[in-house]
């Protein structure tokens, strides 16, 4: 009976320190509400989830959950959180139940929470150019932001918030006793310390309306198919005047026909050389990313040689300085020879004079 606790971890009880947090992180992280708007299994899928990790996290608490200790279990189910309007998951803010949580005893605890606004995402697709130069790109962006008429607070205009009876404005409750309380954040208000009696026509109460939003994006040099930028406080506005979320811009980058972006940070451009330029060497011409410069092709050079132009290649994230092309060589091989062509290469394989060089390799394969 007494291993309920780590079944909601999906751990065994044997389970070490580490592992309970790798199985709660991996939890907390799927069921977070941010994840599942709207859904209320989800929501409190993750509050048990909390709850359990809160006991099994702390050596002290899961000694005595093992020695079935009595453990008031989570309340949960208790009204929702109000304030579920068009800003989507009203109510308490997640990440300061995460966050506190992952630091225990805390500062913060009695005090009514301000709720932050949601965190948006988009995705801008960029020029292979625009991504390696940086560019500034228009998103737009749905978002909630303060309502006009009551001017973020949630109350009709005339009218203000009251103080929530249950909790007194502190906007967390504790839940069980001594060791065990667990503050969660009070049922009532949402965690917000205040209700709303007379809510605003516009909004309904939330303090958000929902808008469409333009954004100017400055994109910075150097950026990869999946790179994530995060414009701090650009996401949606906090219910009742709390503060913004962020808004992350994933970019997606078209590929270039010639450059190839490497994971080290690095391009590769596959080059061209003709069977005489690899005998003989040479001064070869190479695109760069703006324009072209000569490269050296060393006599006797073999298929796939690399040769690098350094700082030639995209600016790095970090560090100012930028990274690498690199030109692999590639002997071009005709298919099909004329008369004379073929007469050429007769007189270069008799001049070439080096026997089967397969010989050796033979020998050593004991043929
Ligand atoms: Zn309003
Ligand atoms: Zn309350």
């Amino acid at each position: 009976m007494a291993d309920e606790l780590y079944k909601t971890l999906g751990v065994s009880k044997k389970a070490t320190d580490e592992e309970i947090k790798k199985a709660y992180r991996k939890l907390a992280r799927q069921y977070h509400p941010d994840r599942n708007p709207g859904d209320s299994e989800a929501e409190e899928k993750f509050k048990e989830i909390s709850a359990a990790y809160d006991v099994l996290s702390d050596p002290e608490k899961r000694k005595e959950y093992d020695e079935g200790g009595v453990f008031a279990g989570f309340g949960g189910g208790g009204q929702a959180p109000f304030g579920t309007g068009p800003g989507g998951f009203g109510g308490f803010d997640f990440g300061d139940i995460l966050g506190s949580v992952f630091n225990r005893g805390g500062g913060g605890r009695g005090q009514p929470q301000q709720v932050r606004g949601r965190d948006l995402e988009t995705e801008v697709s960029l020029s292979f150019d625009d991504a390696i130069n940086g560019a500034q790109i228009s998103v737009t962006v749905p978002k909630s932001s303060r309502c006009q008429t009551c001017h973020g607070s949630g109350a009709k205009p005339g009218t203000s918030p009251i103080t929530c009876p249950r909790c007194g404005g502190r906007g967390v409750e504790n839940q069980g006793q001594g060791l065990f309380s667990i503050s969660q954040p009070c049922p009532q208000c949402g965690g917000a310390g205040q209700i709303i009696e007379d809510p605003c026509p516009t909004c309904g109460g939330s303090g958000l309306t929902q808008q469409s939003k333009r954004l100017k994006v400055n994109v910075p040099a150097g950026v990869k198919d999946g790179s994530r930028i995060r414009l701090a406080g650009k996401g949606e506005d906090g219910p009742r005047g709390g503060p913004p979320g962020d808004l992350y811009v994933t970019t997606r980058v078209a590929s270039s026909p010639i450059f190839k972006r490497l994971d080290d940070g690095n391009l590769e451009v596959a080059v061209p050389i003709t069977i005489p330029e690899a005998l003989r060497g040479g001064t070869i011409e190479v695109p760069t990313l703006n324009g072209t410069k000569k490269i050296k092709v060393a006599p006797g050079t073999k298929h796939g040689t690399i040769q690098r132009l350094r700082g030639e290649g995209p600016p790095k994230r970090k560090g100012g300085s930028r990274g690498d092309i690199r030109y692999r060589l590639e002997i071009a091989v005709p298919k099909d020879l004329s008369e004379e062509q073929r007469k050429a290469v007769d007189e270069l394989a008799e001049t070439l004079n080096g026997g089967d060089p397969r010989a050796e390799l033979l020998r050593k394969a004991g043929r």
